[in-house]
């Protein structure tokens, strides 16, 4: 096949073209560089603002902390971006902006990208704060002629030489930084992440590896277990954690003659799902709500309908509106502790969503100031928000219907509606009692809340 000359070698006309677009690429790269460089300037000048203005005072950590939560705040509600999220970019501008002054001015220049500036800043933060000018010099420069993925590999071999301390020390205070977390990913899953030593990790890895390819091993031919060797392998490590008790158990008396075993095994999963009684029956699969995270599909939620009938906790749901009505209880303190938990799901500061489980009870107008302690004066917050609303300048209103009202420090005004749900459905038919106890799942403790307004085992609202 003869090579195409327009392709071989350009036209003048087609030369134009194409450099007036590499033109234009360029030109919105050194500009949205030079907008990151701005945008990390300002977010460092609004972490000194912060500092600033706790100055001088007599309890300066708390202060300090309160400051830039309140500061954080009023920037993450005008950009719409979670409060945690804005005091994290808050933090990073600041290191940015003061640790790495010759990186910043390569990128306001727009000789460097913001994923330059990323690999400088994740390996820089190993270096020594005495070190860190040096570093930052020679790390621009080094930036200057490479890409982000080739700089990093430098980059590292120069933070190893620069180091003054041995890889052994540097290890002792990262491994107390060994943790878990958790992200939601969309269609009912979620992503569990462990930071721990790499011994660890692999060893966990390779035990989870030779188990699932023993399972895999040992079926029986046309056993329908198609499961990959993935599935099989995130299955082991769910029925593992889930199931398993741990050897290293403080809360027991020592092994030993008459030694008894810990309690940390009795500990179970408790999850709060609100699952409609038509999905639970079988009958419908609208999704489930997982209290907190998000949906889940009404199979997962039915298979892990735990069988203690006690343990489940049922809501009264407003068939139209969705909003929690009543709970099927009639104490009064716990049940207008389960309300709140049941209506408001989650902490009600303006995009937060710490599960209502782990908030705490507010009283929108203090007690203390004559708030008095009732449905409409209460929600739930999360420990953070909760003490930002006490100690910094964000106020709080509640209106009808659990509506909550938040004026920012500079007096821009938010409203947290109270979450709902969806799909609401009307029984077909009365709920059979094997309904309720013939799901059985010995890891996870389920709590199982109905919205069905007409389910006849819930008493009638106090
Ligand atoms: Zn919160």
């Amino acid at each position: 096949m003869r090579s195409n000359p327009r392709l071989t070698l350009l036209s003048d006309e087609d030369r134009g073209e194409l450099s007036g677009v590499l033109t234009r690429v360029e030109a919105a790269q050194v500009a949205l560089a030079a907008a990151e460089a701005e945008q990390a300037r300002a977010l460092a000048e609004a972490g000194a603002f912060a500092a600033r203005l706790a100055e001088g005072s007599s309890a300066v950590v708390r202060d300090r902390d309160m400051a830039l939560r309140g500061v954080a705040a009023e920037i993450a509600a005008a950009v719409r971006v979670s409060d945690r999220a804005v005091q994290r970019q808050i933090d990073s501008a600041y290191t940015l902006v003061n640790d790495f002054p010759a990186t910043v001015h390569c990128l306001e220049k727009g000789l460097l990208t913001r994923a330059h500036v990323a690999v400088v800043e994740d390996i820089g933060r190993r270096i020594p704060t005495g070190l860190k000018g040096e570093f930052d010099q020679l790390a621009a420069e080094i930036c200057l002629d490479e890409t982000p993925g080739r700089a990093r590999a430098e980059l590292e071999i120069l933070a190893e030489r620069m180091h003054p301390r041995t890889l052994t020390e540097r290890h002792e205070e990262a491994f107390r930084g060994r943790k878990i977390v958790r992200y939601t990913i969309g269609e009912g899953m979620s992503e569990l992440r462990s930071a721990h030593s790499s011994v660890l990790i692999e060893g966990i890895f390779q035990r989870v590896t030779d188990q699932a390819n023993a399972v895999i091993a040992a079926r029986e031919p046309g056993s329908g277990d198609t499961r990959s060797l993935d599935e099989v392998r995130a299955d082991l490590f769910a029925d593992m954690l889930l199931t398993a008790i741990p050897t290293n158990d403080p809360t027991g008396d020592p092994v030993g003659p008459g030694g008894r075993p810990g309690g940390l095994g009795a500990i179970k999963a408790k999850v709060q799902v609100v699952i409609p009684v038509m999905a639970l029956m079988g009958k419908s699969d609208v999704p489930c709500d997982l209290a907190g995270v998000g949906p889940i599909d009404a199979g997962t939620a039915r298979l892990l309908a735990g069988n203690s009938y006690d343990t489940w906790e049922r809501l009264l749901v407003h068939p139209i509106t969705g909003l929690t009505m009543a709970v099927d209880t009639y104490q009064r303190t716990t049940a207008m502790d389960r309300f709140l938990k049941g209506r408001d799901k989650h902490c009600r500061w303006p995009g937060c969503r710490m599960p209502a489980r782990k908030c705490e009870v507010d009283h929108n107008h203090d007690a203390a100031l004559g708030g008095k302690t009732e449905i409409c004066n209460l929600c739930c917050l999360c420990q953070r928000h909760h003490s930002m609303k006490q100690f910094t300048a964000w106020k709080v209103k509640q209106l009808d219907g659990g509506v909550i009202e938040w004026t920012s420090p500079t007096g821009r005004v938010y409203i947290d509606n109270p979450p709902g749900h969806g799909v609401h459905f009307t029984p077909e038919e009365d709920l059979p009692e094997d309904v309720w106890a013939n799901w059985t799942n010995p890891g996870i403790e389920f709590r199982i809340t109905s919205e069905h307004p007409d389910d006849p085992r819930i008493p009638p609202p106090f």
